[in-house]
């Protein structure tokens, strides 16, 4: 059925969707199935009335199978057939006379049709021309469809409906009156420097670089929303400028970095990178804007592209990346600034300073640690490749021998056949994020841990250790080593990397609660990338050199305190309070709180528990601390699913106060959906209402107070001991030292007292104990045992 345009003639916004669905076929009206309640909501929360706007579509008629690309001649859907051009000119026509103040491109196929340019992701948020009716001012934004999918997607779409708002009382299209320098003269580049030198002013400054390598390209810089320089280094293959040219620009750079407080976006990576190859140091960072994305919308993108679009009111220009990089940089540049000055009175307006200025802290450590690396004894790293090999080797015998050969064990399709066909195995499927979504047969690690302990197959378990020791090979055995012999990986402040787009609407969210995620260096790309989830086992090829020690600080059972006093478990306290100061073994004789949980949930004596209930007691309090399903609670203990709910029950049954208190969070979400650590830093819980919600809040505040004290006690360290004491690594709760042997004794009560630190937990104090470890190298540590009672 034909769907035409609905609304008020001269509304001041105009909705353009994509194409009418089976329900909008069905009444013959725009938007009225499940896309249609998705932008009624998304309209209300940004104080839209739908009735009050004109809602219409690309194309008027449903495509088979909803396929839009049935009405293009191309798969890149960039030449309609001659159905839709008709609809299109409909739609000019329609705008032409009706003359909104703006129209929101709902998607990427209207913003094609408007714009003609395809790319929603780069361009949604910023407001500009349409080809179609040229003179009329268009905002691009998701689909609908897409935040039905993803709903991490609704905070940007609202924010874009809000610009709308803003934009519809003129049709007006902002003009650009920015200012970008693109191919500036050597000598006007460091005029500008030497002036901005003199001046001590606030300096944007932005990098280009080859990766990996980083290899510098451009550096871009601004001292105000309205200009940018940038000038370039190489072009294709070849310098831009003569040695000694190149020599004066970045001696013009070394006074400006020198004597401006300078605004980075990612600082540790671009001030790193200029350190590493010209030597230049950036002696004061006034600001991130990376970290102040971070603390202010934590549950968002944080590029620069997206930041600029819910905050400033410019031209998209990432698409540019590739034919004009120098606008690509000065935008990047000037943006930067811009953005410096709306994040900096956000951050008070919103009260997240003081976090903000513990993440600022953290930037002159990452850089360090990237830096620096982590030494590699070579002769271990051969005999761990080689037993490893004969590991896998040995495997893959035993595999040949019980199916008799010929098989690939790393083709899924291979061991999806050798399992539910060959073998009848019950047939796994992937977990389905909604149950619209096509069920899938898999094999992957947890589908063959639970055939594992449903069917004890010998088959299944040897697969299992062939992907053990597949991973352990490629990733942590057969890695390359740079030429002075040493790995190198980079922290990153603000958590796992930006949230990561694999198509529209689909990408994968991950939350960074405080703490440091490490991935592979750009600058350095040597070893196995992130070195926080390096196994125990992989651990003796990183080594020290003679006559020194690996030191490892971590705080004992810091998590559990947390829940203990947020939960106000009294007895839990009382154990943790008593126990602080004792050695490990002390600790372990008088207070096993492992043990205690076992005997509370058994309901036997302390004394009567054994290893395997001990150990089931300390696997359920990790896991059901923050309210694990019994899927996983099954994986975790190794145990089947009614055995796990089973556990469940009794733990939480001996356990009312963790109840009450997850029932303290949920009346929290209900309220503001806002907590906030004793650090100071807020989070907004934006997903929808339910069980992945609650588990990601009770989390919070646990895993974020361990990760900012230790980013704290680390930042502390470094910065009074930094000249006299290497830090080496950083796992979450614990920090590794490379201290000389003789040493150790005088660094222990020092690193000791710099990481004890009181915090405001529920309503009272807990200091978190710490233990110390020592070894030659970082897989062989051994416990000090020692009492400071
Ligand atoms: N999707 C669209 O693009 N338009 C509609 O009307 C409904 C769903």
């Amino acid at each position: 059925m034909l769907v035409p345009t609905e609304g008020p003639i001269g509304a001041k916004i105009f909705f353009v969707g994509e194409a009418p669905g089976e329900e909008e076929d069905r009444v013959g009206k725009p938007f009225r199935g499940r896309a249609g309640r998705t932008l009624d909501s998304l309209l209300l929360q940004a104080g839209i009335m739908r009735q009050e706007c004109r809602v219409g579509n690309v194309a008027k008629e449903r495509p088979l199978g909803n396929d839009i690309s049935r009405f293009f001649e191309d798969k890149k859907k960039t030449i309609p057939k001659p159905q839709l051009v008709e609809w299109i000119e409909e739609l000019r026509k329609e705008i032409l006379t009706e003359k909104p103040n703006i129209v929101v491109a709902l998607g990427d196929t209207a913003l094609w049709a408007l714009t003609g340019s395809h790319g929603i992701k780069a361009r949604r948020g910023a407001i500009c021309e349409s080809r179609l009716v040229p003179g009329q001012k268009v905002l691009p934004t998701y689909h609908p469809q897409a935040v039905g999918y993803e709903w991490g997607l609704a905070f940007e779409v609202i924010m874009d409906l809000r610009k709308a708002v803003r934009h519809s009382e003129t049709p007006d299209i902002p003009k650009d009156n920015r200012s970008l320098a693109t191919e500036p003269s050597k000598d006007f580049w460091i005029e500008y420097c030497y002036r901005m030198a003199e001046a001590k002013c606030p300096i944007a400054i932005d990098i280009e670089s080859t990766q990996p390598g980083s290899h510098i390209t451009r550096i871009g810089l601004s001292h105000s929303a309205d200009y940018a320089i940038s000038i370039p280094f190489v072009k294709g293959r070849n310098a831009v400028h003569t040695l000694n040219n190149e020599v004066a620009i970045y001696e013009a750079l070394g006074q400006l970095m020198t004597n401006c407080p300078l605004i980075f976006h990612n600082g540790a990576y671009d001030s790193s990178v200029i350190v590493k190859n010209h030597g230049l140091f950036s002696v004061k960072i006034l600001f991130d804007t990376i970290i102040a994305a971070h603390v202010l919308f934590p549950e968002s993108p944080r590029d620069l592209g997206f930041l600029a679009s819910i905050l400033l009111d410019v031209p998209a220009w990432k698409y540019a990346a590739k034919d004009d990089p120098g606008l690509y940089n000065a935008a990047d540049v000037c943006n930067t600034f811009a953005l410096y000055e709306v994040m900096d009175k956000l951050l008070d307006s919103k009260g997240v300073r003081k976090i903000f200025n513990h993440e600022m802290r953290q930037i002159p450590l990452v850089s360090m640690l990237g830096l620096q690396g982590l030494d590699v004894d070579l002769s271990y790293q051969k005999k761990f490749l080689d037993e490893t090999n004969k590991s896998l080797n040995e495997v893959v015998a035993r595999l040949d021998a019980a199916t008799g050969g010929g098989i690939n064990y790393n083709s899924p399709d291979q061991i999806k056949s050798l399992l539910y066909v060959t073998n009848s195995l019950p047939i796994q499927f992937k977990r389905r994020k909604s149950k619209e979504e096509e069920q899938k047969v898999t094999t992957d690690i947890e589908a063959l841990e639970k055939l594992s302990r449903a069917t004890d197959s010998p088959i299944v378990k040897d697969l299992i250790e062939h992907r053990k020791y597949s991973k352990r090979l490629s990733s942590f055995a057969d890695i390359t080593v740079s030429p002075e012999g040493k790995v190198f990986t980079s922290y990153n402040i603000t958590g796992k990397k930006d949230i990561e787009f694999v198509s529209e609407g689909s990408r994968i969210s991950t939350k960074s609660f405080g703490r440091w995620s490490s991935s592979q260096s750009i600058i350095d790309p040597y070893g196995p990338g992130n070195l926080q989830n390096v196994p125990e086992i992989a651990r003796v090829l990183y080594r020290t050199k003679p006559g020194y020690k690996f030191l490892s600080a971590d705080y004992v059972q810091a998590e559990a305190v947390d829940v203990a006093y947020l939960c106000h478990d009294t007895v839990l306290m009382k154990m943790f309070e008593e126990s602080f100061g004792m050695s490990a073994s002390e600790r372990k004789k008088a207070h096993d709180v492992h043990k205690y949980t076992a005997s509370i949930m058994y309901e036997i004596p302390m004394e009567d528990v054994t290893p395997e209930q001990r150990r089931i007691g300390k696997t359920i309090r990790h896991a059901c601390n923050y309210n694990a399903g019994p899927m996983v609670v099954a994986a975790r203990v190794g145990v089947m699913l009614n055995q796990a709910k089973r556990l469940r029950d009794m733990y939480y049954a001996k356990n009312p106060l963790l109840l009450a208190w997850y029932q303290r969070i949920q009346n929290k979400l209900r309220q503001d959906r806002t907590l906030t650590n004793p650090f100071g830093r807020i989070h907004k819980f934006t997903e929808r209402w339910g069980d992945e919600l609650f588990r990601s809040a009770y989390a919070y505040e646990p895993q974020s107070t361990v990760g900012d004290l230790m980013n704290k006690s680390l930042t502390d360290i470094y910065e009074k001991y930094g000249d006299e004491l290497i830090i080496s690594l950083q796992l979450h709760d614990a920090g590794y030292f490379l201290v000389e042997e003789s040493k150790i004794d005088y660094w222990i009560p020092l690193i000791r007292e710099a990481m004890l630190f009181p915090l405001e937990v529920g309503m009272s104090t807990a200091t978190i104990d710490v233990d110390f470890k020592v070894g030659p190298s970082w897989g062989e540590m051994e416990e000090l045992d020692i009492s400071w009672k």
